[in-house]
């Protein structure tokens, strides 16, 4: 169930930014999938077709869904880092102590329609 609140988030902002582009329909909402959101493609798809019929602007999109790689903020440093690849440790630094930036989530990336 951990999916349906990310993908309502999702739908309400690609619906927001349809809307405020002057959009009339959306036919493809690229998403990136966060490393660590925990997130199954599967079940993002499943959601978001149960609730898209409730939208205007995005009810006959299709999901086109890429993975985010998971990155860290250095708290030393400020290095951004991504996490699995250098195993959490700061590349610049050395130091283990980061706040993640992106890949706790699902992300809406680019829209395209009419
Ligand atoms: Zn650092």
């Amino acid at each position: 169930m951990h999916e349906l609140s990310m993908v309502m988030n999702l739908a309400n902002t690609a619906e927001r930014t349809a809307e405020q582009n002057d959009m009339k329909k959306v036919e493809l909402i690229h998403v990136g999938v966060g490393e660590m959101s925990g997130a199954v493609d599967e079940y993002i798809d499943k959601y978001f077709n149960q609730i898209k019929d409730k939208y205007s602007y995005i009810n006959n999109a299709t999901l086109v869904l890429s993975k985010d790689f998971a990155k860290g903020k250095c708290k030393n440093c400020g290095e951004e880092f991504l996490l699995t690849e250098n195993e959490g440790v700061c590349p610049k630094c050395g130091e283990r102590d980061f706040t993640i930036t992106i890949g706790k989530s699902i992300t809406v990336h680019k829209i395209e329609g009419e």
